[in-house]
C-alpha cells in the first residue's frame, strides 16, 4: 500500500544506522518531531464533493485525500500536518479510451476543472486543486498501463500513457527491449506525467530525455482528440509533438504515447571515480560529453554531497579504511565522487568504452575507484526517496530543485543557488545542510540538482515560510545566473511566475493561445503552467 503523506510503498523503510543519524544531527540541529496528523482526523475534514453524479467519477474522502497532493515539500507539509486547503471534488478512474471525452465533456457543462494525474510524484505542485477554484475532478490514468502495440522493425513501442517506470520496462523487457527512462521516481510516475513535465532520467545521457523517446501519441482535448503521428523526422511545420511535451495538463489528457525504445543491454554496469577536487570532475565531466563517450551516465557529486551520501550509507569500518586510503593518495577533504554508468547493447565493446572514459578522467585528475561503489548506487537508486521519511520523522525537512545552464555559466549559477539557499537557512537562524551534484549531460551544458535539509519547525507555516524563502533565493540566482527554472521538474504552481521571465510576454502568450485552442472554457489543469487568468501571477 501506497503512503498517504509520504514516498513509496509502506512496507519499505530506510533505517539509518547509528552512525548515520550522529552524523546529521552534528551538521543539522534536529528540528520539530511532532507526530503527524491523524488519517481519519484529515478524512473529516474533506469539504463535501461539488461535483454532480457520475457513474465514472469516486467521490468519497480517501480517494479525494489520495490524490490531493504530490510530491514538493509543501506538499509534503500539508500532508503531515493534516492542513489541506483543497481537495478534488472528486476522482475518475478510466478504463476505456472512450471514458476520457465522456469525462472530459462531463467537466465542461459541469463548470468543473480537470486535472490530469499520473503518480502524482509532481514536485512543483501540479497535480493540486486550486482552494477557491471551480469544482476539480482528477482523472487517474492508471488503468492506460498495457502495451497497446509494437513495431520490432522500427522499434518503436505504443504504451497507454498511465504506464509507470517498471511496468513498461517489464513489458519491454519480455521482449528484450527497453526505454531506459529511469527518473528516480521511477517506481510510481507515468508516461503521461513524464511526458507532460518534459521528465529526464538517471540515464538521459544514454537514452536522453523524453523527448527524445516520444515519438507521437494521442490527444484528448475539450475539442476532440489529435493524433501525433511517429515520423522519424518532418520538415511539415512545427513539431506538435513538442507543444504536448511540457503542456502539464493544460492541452489536454494524453491517452497513449508511441516510444522509441531500444535492445536490453547485454552489458551493463556502473562505476565510481574520485577527483581531488569539484572544479576537475567538472572539467572530466564537459570532457567526456564533448568527446562523445557512448557512456549511459555521469553524476558528478560536490565534495558535500560526496561526504553526505557516504556518511549516511552507515558502514563505518568500511568507510574509515576507504578514507585513509583516498587520503594517503591525496584525495582528502575536498574529493568529490564521480559515478559512471555503460549500457552496452550487442555488439558494443563496453571495455573499450570504459578505457575512453578513464583516459579522460585521468588527464583531469580522477581515480578509478571500482565497481562496488557503482553497484551501491546502483542498489539504492530508487530507494532512497525513502530516506526522506526517516529524515521527516527526525525532525528534518528536504527540498530539492534544479535547472540547467551552458557551461560557461553553470559554476556561477550552481554556486549561487547553493549559497542563496545557505544564506537564508543562516538568516531565519535554522541552519541546515546544502549540496549538489551536476548530471544530464549535453554538449553545450548541464544540469545541477541541490538537496537542502533543514530542521523543521513545531509551527508548519514557519517550515513552509522558510522554504519559500530558501526556494525564492535559489531560483533568483539560477535565473540571474542564465540558468533554466527547470531542467526536469516541469513549472507546476511553483515555478509558474518565473516562467514569463524565461519564455518572455510573447511565448506565455503562445502557450496560453494553444490552450485556449483545444479548451476555450480553461477547464483544463487551470492555474498550472500558466495562471488561469492572465492578469492573476500570484500562486
Ligand atoms: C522522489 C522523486 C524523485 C524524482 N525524480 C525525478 C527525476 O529523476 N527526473 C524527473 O524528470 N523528475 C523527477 N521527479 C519529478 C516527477 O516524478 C516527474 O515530474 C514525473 O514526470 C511526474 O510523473 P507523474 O506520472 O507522477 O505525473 P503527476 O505528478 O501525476 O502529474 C504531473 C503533471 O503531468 C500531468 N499529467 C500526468 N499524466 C498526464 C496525462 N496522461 N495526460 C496529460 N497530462 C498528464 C498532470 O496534469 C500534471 O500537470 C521526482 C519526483 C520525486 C517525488
Amino acid at each position: 500500500m501506497r503512503r498517504w503523506n509520504g514516498w513509496g510503498d509502506t512496507s519499505v523503510t530506510y533505517p539509518l544506522p547509528e552512525s548515520a543519524v550522529s552524523y546529521l544531527q552534528e551538521k543539522v540541529p534536529p528540528g520539530d518531531r511532532s507526530p503527524d496528523a491523524d488519517i481519519e482526523h484529515v478524512l473529516r475534514t474533506i469539504p463535501p464533493s461539488q461535483l454532480r453524479d457520475h457513474p465514472l467519477i469516486e467521490k468519497d474522502p480517501l480517494s479525494r485525500l489520495l490524490h490531493a497532493r504530490g510530491q514538493s515539500l509543501p506538499d509534503w507539509i500539508a500532508l503531515r500536518s493534516g492542513v489541506i486547503e483543497a481537495f478534488p471534488d472528486g476522482v475518475a478512474v478510466p478504463e476505456r479510451p472512450d471514458h476520457v471525452p465522456e469525462l472530459l465533456a462531463f467537466a465542461e457543462s459541469s463548470l468543473a476543472s480537470i486535472i490530469p494525474y499520473g503518480g502524482g510524484t509532481s514536485v512543483v505542485g501540479h497535480i493540486n486543486p486550486l482552494p477557491g477554484g471551480p469544482p476539480a475532478l482528477t482523472i487517474d490514468m492508471r488503468r492506460f498501463n498495457r502495451l497497446l502495440s509494437f513495431d520490432e522493425e522500427s522499434r518503436l513501442a505504443t504504451f497507454g500513457a498511465g504506464a509507470t517506470g517498471p511496468t513498461i520496462e517489464e513489458q519491454l523487457g519480455r521482449l528484450g527491449y527497453r526505454l531506459g527512462h529511469f527518473p528516480q521516481s521511477w517506481e510510481y510516475s507515468t508516461l503521461g506525467g513524464w511526458i507532460a513535465t518534459r521528465s529526464s532520467g538517471q540515464q538521459s545521457y544514454g537514452y536522453g530525455r523524453i523527448e527524445d523517446l516520444f515519438a507521437g501519441g494521442q490527444v484528448e482535448t475539450p475539442r476532440g482528440q489529435f493524433e501525433l503521428p511517429p515520423l522519424p523526422a518532418s520538415a511539415a511545420g512545427p513539431d506538435l509533438r513538442q507543444v504536448v511535451l511540457g503542456s502539464e495538463g493544460r492541452l489536454g489528457v494524453i491517452t497513449r504515447a508511441v516510444l522509441r525504445v531500444r535492445p536490453l543491454p547485454v552489458q551493463e554496469f556502473f562505476w565510481g571515480v574520485f577527483f581531488h577536487a569539484w572544479e576537475d570532475g567538472r572539467h572530466a565531466a564537459r570532457a567526456l560529453v564533448q568527446s562523445r563517450v557512448p557512456l549511459s551516465m555521469v553524476r558528478l557529486s560536490d565534495a558535500q554531497e560526496t561526504e553526505t551520501t557516504l556518511a549516511l550509507a552507515g558502514r563505518e569500518r568500511l568507510l574509515k579504511l576507504a578514507h585513509d586510503a583516498l587520503s594517503l593518495l591525496g584525495y582528502g577533504e575536498g574529493r568529490c565522487l564521480m559515478i559512471l554508468g555503460i549500457s552496452a547493447e550487442g555488439g558494443v565493446d563496453a571495455t573499450k568504452i570504459r578505457q575512453q572514459a578513464l583516459d579522460v578522467i585521468r588527464s583531469c585528475g580522477g581515480l578509478n575507484a571500482g565497481t562496488l561503489i557503482g553497484k551501491e548506487w546502483a542498489h539504492s537508486r530508487f530507494k532512497s526517496p525513502y530516506l526522506r521519511n526517516t529524515l521527516w520523522q527526525m525532525g528534518y525537512a528536504l527540498d530539492t530543485l534544479e535547472s540547467a545552464v551552458s557551461w560557461n555559466a553553470f559554476e556561477q549559477a550552481r554556486v549561487n543557488a547553493l549559497a542563496g539557499i545557505r544564506n537564508v537557512l543562516e538568516v531565519e537562524g535554522v541552519g541546515g545542510l546544502a549540496f549538489s551534484h551536476l548530471s544530464h549531460l549535453y554538449a553545450d551544458g548541464a544540469g545541477f540538482y541541490i538537496t537542502y535539509i533543514f530542521p523543521r519547525s513545531e509551527d508548519p507555516h514557519e517550515t513552509l515560510s522558510t522554504w519559500r524563502a530558501a526556494k525564492r533565493s535559489a531560483s533568483n540566482a539560477i535565473l540571474d545566473g542564465g540558468g533554466t527554472i527547470s531542467h526536469q521538474h516541469g513549472v507546476g504552481l511553483d515555478h509558474r511566475d518565473d516562467l514569463p521571465g524565461e519564455k518572455g510576454p510573447l511565448g506565455v502568450q503562445l502557450i496560453r493561445a494553444f490552450a485556449q485552442a483545444v479548451d476555450p472554457a480553461g477547464i483544463l489543469n487551470p492555474g498550472k503552467l500558466i495562471a488561469a487568468d492572465p492578469s492573476d501571477t500570484q500562486i
